[in-house]
C-alpha cells in the first residue's frame, strides 16, 4: 500500500485488514497444538525415506482465500497502478506484478502435485521484490530523471571522457557546438577543440568568461570546466556548463553606458567625468593638469529664440568640437546643461587655439540667416590642489567664468589668486550679514531726487555698510553676492523698513510730501510675498503707500510676465507708485511698455553716456520721453551730471532728475540738514 500510493488507503480498512491477517496467523500458529488447519502424513516410501504430504481440513481454505485475496489485491492495485502511471513510471509497478502472476500460476499449478515449488518461488519472489523496489527501479529512474533533466537544461552542458572524447551533450550543448553555425575563436579554434584543450592541457578547473564569434557575430560565454573523479580520487572525465552571456552582458554595458553618458551628445555625464578625471589626476601625480570649463554664452536665449532642436545642435556641436580638439587623448564630459568640463594636460593647451576652434565650432551650427553671437567661454582651473574632489574643481573653473561674464571681449578666464581671494571674501561678507544687519552697520543713504524747477520730491534709498574693519563698502561690492545666494531679500527688507521708519517720522513732523523710493531686487520676488511684505509695512507705520515708490527692473518681471503683471496691478491699485528702473538696458523694453503699466520711467544716462554716436543716443533718449509722455508716464533720469544733460533733458520734456550735478546719495541726517530745513530747492 505504501509502494503504491496514497489512493488505495483511503478504500481499504487497514484496521479490518490487519485484524484478519492477525487471526489467520494465530490459527496458523495454533494449528501445531488443534491441527485444525492441515497435518502432515510421514510416508514411507520403498527406498525407506520417508515422505510428507499435506492433508488439509476445510478450514485450511478459509487461510487460502485470505491468501488468495490479499494477493489479488496486491496485484491489483499494482496493476491499476502500471496502467495509469505515465509509461516513464510504468515499470516501477509492472516488474513486481509480473513476477507476483508468475508465482501465483506456478503457486495454482503444483498445488495438488507431489511437490510444490511455490514455496521456493516465494523466496525468488522475495529477492526479485527487493531487488525491484530498492535497487534497481530506484536507479533506472534517477538515470533517466537525470538525463532528462539535464536535456533540457537552459545552459550546455558537455561531458567529456577521459581521454577527452565528446561523452555526451544537451540540447543546449548541440546548438552551441553543431557544425553548422560552429562558435570559433579569433584563431579559428572551434568551441569543442577549444573545451577539449582546456580539458587535457588547461590547469585544473577553469571558470571564466571568453568570447567568439559566430561570424562576425560576438558571443561571450561564461564557461566552466569540472573534473569528474571516482571515490579514489581517479580522474574519469570532465564536463563543461557553458551559458551565453551575451544578452545579459551586453545590456549590462548598455545600462552602464546610459548610467555614465549623456544622452544627447554621447559625452561622459558629470558623475562619469568626475569618477574617471579623478582616476587619471591621481594615476599621474607628476604631470600638470587642467580642469576646463566651457559655457556658452545666453543658451537659453538660443533655445527660446530659435527652439530646442537648434539648442540641442549647437550642444551636439560643441560636443564634436570637442572630440576633434582633445583627440580622444583625454577625459571629457557635459557636466551641466551647456557646460562641458575638460582635463587637459597643461603641455599640450594652447588658449588661443582652443578658443578659436570652439568659436569657428559654434559659427557652423547656426543658421547663417539666424544671426546671434554664439560665444563660448571657457574657465580654467590649473590642479595645485589634488586633494579636492574634482567637481569643485569644475565650480572653482566655472567661477572664473563668472569673472568675465558681460565683458565682450574675453573669452577665457583663470581660477587665480585673486580670484580665490574674492571668494573668500565674498565668503566673509555672507558671514558677517546676519550681524551687520543687527548692529546696524547697514545704512540708508538718501540721493535727491529732483523737479524741473529744482525743487526736492524725494530721494531713493541706496544702501552702504558702515563695515567695522573693511570702512565703507559699496552696495556693488555686496549687492552681487547677495543676489547670488538670495540673501539680497534680508537687505532690502532691512531697507524698506528704514524707508518707511523715515517717512513716519516726516509724517509727524508735518512733511508728507516727500517720498521714498527704495530698491526691488529681482529676487525678491520669488523668495518674498512682496504684496504682504509692503502692505504690511505701510499698516505698521501708518504711512501713506504713495510715499513710498517701488523701483523694479525689466528682469524682475520678465521671467514670469503675466504673475508680475498682476502683482504690480494689486500694489498700483492700493496706492504704491511703481518705478520701472535701469530702463533701456534690457533685450525688450518697448515691448514690455505695452504689457505692464508703471507709473515713472527710470532712465540711466549711463547707458547713453557708453555709445559712441551722442547724436542717434539723444534721439533715442528724446523718443523713449516723448513716447512715454504719450503713455501717461513720467521719466525720470539718473546719472545725471551736468547742467547742460539737465537743460537738454528738460528741453526733451524729462519730468525728474536724479544724480551727482544735483547731490550724491548721503546719510539721512544730512539730507534733512540740507534739504528739509531751509527752503527744499536745491
Ligand atoms: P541703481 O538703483 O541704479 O542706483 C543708482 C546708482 O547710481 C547709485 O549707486 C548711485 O549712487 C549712482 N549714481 C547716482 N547719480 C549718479 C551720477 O550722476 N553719476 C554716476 N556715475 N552714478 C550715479 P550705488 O548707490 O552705488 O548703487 C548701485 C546699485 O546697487 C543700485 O543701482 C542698485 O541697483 C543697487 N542697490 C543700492 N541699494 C540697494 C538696495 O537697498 N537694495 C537693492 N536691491 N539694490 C540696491
Ligand atoms: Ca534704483
Ligand atoms: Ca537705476
Amino acid at each position: 500500500m505504501e509502494y503504491v500510493g496514497s489512493e488505495f488507503n483511503e478504500f481499504v480498512n487497514r484496521k479490518l485488514m490487519l485484524l484478519v491477517l492477525t487471526a489467520d496467523t494465530i490459527s496458523l500458529a495454533l494449528n501445531n497444538v488443534f491441527g485444525h488447519l492441515f497435518h502432515l502424513n510421514g510416508i514411507r516410501m520403498s527406498d525407506n525415506e520417508i515422505y510428507y504430504e499435506l492433508a488439509v481440513t476445510h478450514f485450511f481454505y478459509i487461510h487460502y482465500f485470505i491468501i488468495m485475496m490479499l494477493v489479488a489485491f496486491c496485484l491489483a492495485s499494482l496493476l491499476y497502478r502500471a496502467f495509469h502511471a505515465p509509461l516513464f513510471y510504468r515499470s516501477k509497478y509492472l516488474l513486481i506484478a509480473v513476477i507476483m502472476v508468475v508465482i501465483v500460476v506456478m503457486n495454482v499449478l503444483t498445488f495438488k502435485s507431489a511437490i510444490d515449488i511455490s514455496i521456493m518461488g516465494y523466496a525468488v519472489e522475495a529477492i526479485c521484490i527487493y531487488y525491484c523496489v530498492f535497487i534497481f527501479t530506484p536507479q533506472r529512474l534517477l538515470q533517466k530523471t537525470l538525463l532528462l533533466v539535464a536535456q533540457d537544461m537552459s545552459v550546455a552542458l558537455f561531458v567529456l571522457d577521459i581521454e577527452g572524447k565528446r561523452l555526451y551533450n544537451n540540447k543546449c550543448a548541440e546548438q552551441l557546438l553543431s557544425r553548422d553555425h560552429a562558435l570559433a575563436d579569433r584563431e579559428g579554434t572551434t568551441l569543442e577543440e577549444w573545451c577539449r584543450h582546456q580539458y587535457l592541457y588547461g590547469a585544473g578547473e577553469f571558470n571564466g568568461e571568453q568570447t567568439f564569434y559566430r561570424g562576425i557575430e560576438e558571443v561571450i560565454l561564461k564557461i566552466q570546466l569540472q573534473r569528474m573523479v571516482d571515490g579514489n580520487k581517479q580522474l574519469q572525465g570532465g564536463y563543461f556548463v557553458i551559458q551565453d552571456r551575451t544578452e545579459e552582458i551586453n545590456k549590462l554595458k548598455e545600462e552602464r553606458y546610459q548610467a555614465t553618458h549623456d544622452s544627447l551628445t554621447g559625452l561622459y555625464n558629470k558623475e562619469y567625468f568626475c569618477e574617471e578625471a579623478e582616476k587619471y589626476i591621481n594615476g599621474h601625480a607628476q604631470e600638470e593638469l587642467l580642469i576646463l570649463c566651457t559655457d556658452i554664452r545666453e543658451f537659453k536665449m538660443i533655445n527660446d529664440l530659435f527652439g530646442a532642436k537648434v539648442g540641442d545642435s549647437v550642444l551636439v556641436n560643441c560636443a564634436r568640437m570637442l572630440e576633434d580638439q582633445v583627440n580622444g587623448a583625454l577625459i571629457y564630459g557635459r557636466i551641466g546643461n551647456d557646460i562641458f568640463g575638460v582635463l587637459m594636460p597643461k603641455a599640450i593647451y594652447d588658449e588661443e587655439h582652443f578658443a578659436n576652434e570652439a568659436q569657428k565650432a559654434f559659427a557652423s551650427c547656426m543658421d547663417k540667416n539666424a544671426f546671434f553671437p554664439l560665444i563660448n567661454y571657457i574657465g580654467v582651473y590649473e590642479i595645485t590642489d589634488r586633494t579636492i574632489p574634482v567637481s569643485v574643481m569644475c565650480d572653482r573653473a566655472r567661477m572664473a567664468i563668472a569673472t568675465i561674464k558681460g565683458d565682450y571681449h574675453k573669452r577665457v578666464a583663470y581660477y587665480d589668486d585673486v580670484l580665490r581671494e574674492n571668494i573668500r571674501y565674498e565668503q566673509e561678507l555672507i558671514s558677517e550679514l546676519d550681524d551687520a544687519i543687527r548692529e546696524g552697520q547697514l545704512k540708508m543713504y538718501l540721493q535727491p531726487q529732483v523737479s524741473t524747477e529744482g525743487k526736492i520730491l524725494g530721494g531713493e534709498a541706496l544702501v552702504r555698510w558702515q563695515h567695522p574693519v573693511k570702512g565703507m563698502i559699496a552696495p556693488i561690492a555686496f549687492i552681487p553676492v547677495f543676489e547670488k545666494n538670495g540673501l539680497i531679500s534680508d537687505v532690502d527688507k532691512y531697507m524698506w523698513e528704514s524707508a518707511c521708519k523715515q517717512l513716519r517720522k516726516w509724517k509727524d513732523e508735518g512733511k508728507e510730501d516727500l517720498y521714498i523710493s527704495v530698491n526691488i531686487s529681482p529676487r525678491d520676488f520669488y523668495l518674498l510675498n512682496i504684496y504682504q511684505v509692503f502692505t504690511e509695512l505701510v499698516n505698521k507705520y501708518d504711512i501713506a503707500p504713495q510715499n513710498l515708490k517701488l523701483e523694479i527692473t525689466e528682469t524682475a518681471v520678465v521671467i514670469d510676465l503675466q504673475r508680475q503683471m498682476e502683482l504690480i496691478e494689486r500694489l498700483r491699485r492700493i496706492g504704491f507708485v511703481v518705478e520701472m528702473d535701469d530702463f533701456g538696458s534690457g533685450y525688450s523694453s518697448l515691448n514690455m511698455l505695452k504689457d505692464i503699466h508703471v507709473d515713472v520711467l527710470k532712465i540711466d544716462m549711463a547707458f547713453l553716456r557708453k555709445a559712441e554716436d551722442e547724436e542717434r543716443s539723444k534721439k533715442i533718449l528724446q523718443m523713449i520721453i516723448s513716447l512715454s509722455g504719450q503713455l501717461g508716464m513720467p521719466v525720470i533720469t539718473e546719472g545725471v551730471e551736468t547742467a547742460e544733460q539737465v537743460e537738454i533733458l528738460t528741453e526733451m520734456g524729462c519730468d525728474m532728475f536724479q544724480g551727482y550735478y544735483f547731490a550724491k546719495p548721503m546719510e539721512v541726517e544730512k539730507f534733512e540738514e540740507l534739504y528739509l530745513e531751509g527752503g527744499k530747492h536745491v
